[in-house]
């Protein structure tokens, strides 16, 4: 039945978009580990991490201490041109599964970019910009971050070199057409224009590429070429940063109703919109103000949180990058060619792993073909035609919704919907035809890679 004073869609007033980016870090008790260095295995100093990132970016990537970041002016004009983006009842998909759970979902998809990812993207090149860069280079696994980072380099006027992981070039021309549009150039990674692509392509000929290679790839060149650093869109405390946006326009929208959520869901590649989505909420949890339950979902051919180790572990293929303290499947894992590209990285968010393995969070890993009935089920019931990656929480959402059917409890679950699928019809195809595999990685496939993480302790 219809709440008849909470609006089905409650959008919040431009003036509502958040001031500042809140960092979950400073109620953290037990830090995540800082990033060390690879030849030395000593903490990263800020300069060590100049020749790769943008100033501003490593202090905000360094500081565990300060809560709240103001958002520049100009980041914040941009953000306007899409946010507040609008929390959704899923009266619909309550119907059809017969729940007494109320379902809301926070709709990330309303831009071009198709993503939550924009978020991150306009306040990188921004910081690029300020720095007096000429431009960026980055990887890209399904697109979308590539899309992004294009639109907001576009804005700014930066140049853009997009590693696109292979098998994503190829499924996903069109993805390529659009960061072209934006001005940036695409380059299919493992590439022949760089040692480690070159590397990768003569150990495993044929591959289809990784998250963790197009990185290698992109810090290679941004290294380089003057003028240039590397940006990421994932995995970064930086990006959790910056995606906090999500989570705080959300508790802004709930607060504004009286709501109070009980479970927070999210799907988890690197753990950027997740992190972002649950930072406020964490936080109250955190300072023991509030408890909810939080549930990172993520694809069972690339299983992180739930199968991974929590370790030291490069987070690139090519070995070029800091170590982070992760849950992680090993650099070199190359996953299944899974449909929800940006799901397929082998490491966590520093952040999120810290709080996962000190009990404040729980994780799932679920089978895609299950994934892609969550999402034409929501398809069918909301309208929206989610993302693959966007469908894992989805489907996390229906299951929590369903227990709550058996119970006959009344529990409000949110969940974030990152973006749409428009670009992802091959996935699709492949589900509607029954061709779509479930590869799950065995014990001893994992065993075998998490004997090659580095040893440190
Ligand atoms: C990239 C992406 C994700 C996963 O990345 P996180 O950093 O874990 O949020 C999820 N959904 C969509 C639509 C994406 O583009």
């Amino acid at each position: 039945m219809a709440d008849k004073n909470i609006p089905t869609k409650i959008y919040l007033g431009e003036n509502e978009i958040p001031k500042a980016w809140y960092n979950v870090r400073a109620d953290m008790k037990n830090k995540p580990a800082p990033l060390l260095n690879p030849g030395t295995g000593q903490p990263m100093k800020p300069e060590e991490l100049e020749p790769v990132f943008c100033r501003e970016l490593i202090a905000q990537e360094m500081d565990n201490d300060t809560a709240y970041f103001d958002i520049p002016g100009e980041v914040r004009e941009f953000y306007k041109m899409f946010r507040p983006s609008p929390l959704i009842r899923a009266y619909q998909l309550e119907k059809a599964l017969g729940t007494p759970a109320k379902i809301y979902y926070k709709f990330e998809g309303n831009n071009t970019s198709g993503s939550h990812k924009l978020n991150s993207a306009i306040a990188q090149a921004y910081y690029a910009k300020q720095q007096g860069l000429k431009g960026v280079t980055t990887e890209t696994g399904a697109g979308q971050w590539g899309t992004a980072l294009s639109m907001a380099c576009a804005f700014f006027g930066l140049d853009c070199k997009v590693f696109m992981v292979k098998v994503s070039y190829e499924q996903k021309p069109f993805r390529r057409e659009v960061m072209r549009t934006y001005g940036a150039s695409v380059t299919p990674s493992p590439s022949m224009e760089t040692q480690i692509g070159r590397k990768i392509l003569a150990d495993h000929p044929g591959t289809t590429g990784s998250l963790g290679c197009a990185i290698s790839e992109a810090v290679e060149v941004a290294v380089g070429s003057e003028g240039y650093r590397y940006v990421l869109g994932s995995v970064l405390n930086q990006v959790l940063l910056h995606q906090s946006v999500i989570g705080l326009e959300t508790k802004a929208a709930l607060d504004k109703y009286g709501i109070k959520a009980d479970i927070i869901i999210g799907c988890a590649g690197g753990g950027s919109n997740l992190g972002g989505l649950i930072a406020p909420f964490m936080g109250e949890k955190l300072r023991g103000e509030a408890d909810y339950r939080i549930i990172a979902v993520e694809p069972s051919s690339c299983p992180s949180f739930t199968r991974g180790r929590f370790a030291y572990d490069f987070a690139d293929t090519g070995m070029v990058c800091p170590l982070a303290k992760m849950y992680t499947l090993g650099s070199d894992f190359i996953p299944a060619p899974n449909h929800a590209g940006g799901l397929r990285y082998h490491g966590m968010s520093t952040i999120l792993s810290q709080l996962y393995h000190d009990g404040y969070m729980e994780a799932v890993s679920v089978p895609q073909s299950e994934v892609f009935e969550a999402a034409e089920q929501f398809a069918r019931t909301e309208g929206i035609l989610p993302a693959p990656e966007s469908s894992h929480a989805i489907l996390g959402a229906v299951n929590e919704a369903l227990k709550c059917k058996e119970s006959g409890e009344e529990k409000t679950i949110v969940f974030g919907l990152t973006g749409t699928g428009y670009f992802d019809m091959v996935a699709y195809e492949k589900f509607h035809d029954g061709k779509m595999d479930d590869y799950i990685p065995t014990d001893e496939e994992l065993a075998r890679y998490a004997a090659k993480l580095p040893n440190i302790k």
